[in-house]
């Protein structure tokens, strides 16, 4: 980022000793936002996940130390009490730390711990929000998250626990209240979640999709219903969003990215 947008957009600079916890957005690196971009540009230490766009890490500056401090489910790499504690050292020696996570660091990302750990160890650090996967990634399908004629309001929930565990919710209550539910690490339990919707009253014709590499290299949209989720899900590849109701109608209408004829 250049001095003269930092400058006309009233950018703070990453100072030295703090941390700042942004997000990289669910994959096009223009997703970023000018806070990210910054950063980027002044950290000294860039602690990213998979999921932040190898793209975006290039625009480092020269000297920076790039640490990859990630998780994929199943993939034990590194423990998320070392990286609060890494975030700390790091800011006690005074440099000036970003830690990139992808899509928004507060949605699913455990971005909350982080800055925990910063709070109780008394580190200044600034958030920064990011194109969460469930609102941006949709919006690559040409799914509104919200529309009017089709749900007043979205849940998003997450498919497993900290125990790995199908989400312990009462299903049926968000099967009556919840109109449109936005499905975050839900793969292997979208079966098992759309029977226990469909037993509290879903219709098994309700539209569902499957939105996979939202926003990234290869992104496809699975179109199905509440009854064939399950089995659409364990023939998607891993990296994938699921969304449930009748917003997902508009995906016929509204597609655009899919339909490029050279994928942007
Ligand atoms: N903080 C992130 C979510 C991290 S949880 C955010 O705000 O987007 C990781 C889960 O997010 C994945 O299992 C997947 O369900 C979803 N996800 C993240 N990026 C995605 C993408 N580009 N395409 C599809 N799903 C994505």
């Amino acid at each position: 980022m250049d001095d003269a947008t930092a400058k006309a957009l009233e950018l703070p600079s990453l100072e030295k000793g703090w941390v700042w916890l942004a997000g990289a957005g669910p994959g096009d690196p223009g997703l970023i936002t000018a806070l990210g971009l910054r950063a980027l540009s002044q950290a000294d230490f860039i602690l990213h996940d998979a999921l932040a766009d190898a793209r975006l890490l290039t625009l480092a500056r020269p000297g920076a130390e790039l640490i990859y401090a990630g998780k994929r489910a199943g993939v034990k790499s590194c423990r998320q009490e070392e990286i609060s504690d890494l975030l700390v050292k790091l800011a006690k020696e005074g440099h000036r730390v970003l830690r990139l996570k992808g899509g928004d660091p507060f949605v699913f990302g455990r971005g909350g711990e982080e800055a925990q750990a910063l709070a109780s160890a008394g580190v200044p650090f600034r958030i920064v929000p990011g194109v969460t996967a469930g609102i941006g990634g949709l919006a690559y399908a040409g799914i509104p998250v919200t529309h009017r004629d089709t749900n007043h309001a979205v849940t998003f929930i997450t498919g497993h626990g900290s125990d790995g565990r199908l989400t312990r919710l009462d299903w049926a209550s968000v099967s009556r209240g919840a109109p449109t539910l936005v499905l975050y690490m839900a793969r292997k339990f979208a079966g098992e979640i759309a029977g226990l919707l469909m037993a509290a009253g879903r219709p098994a014709d309700e539209p569902a999709a499957i939105v996979v590499n939202a926003a990234r290299q290869g992104q496809q949209t699975i179109i199905t219903t509440l009854a064939g989720l399950g089995a659409a899900a364990e023939a998607s590849p891993a990296l994938s969003i699921i969304v449930i109701g009748t917003n997902v109608r508009l995906a016929a209408e509204l597609s655009w990215l899919e339909q490029m004829p050279t994928r942007g």
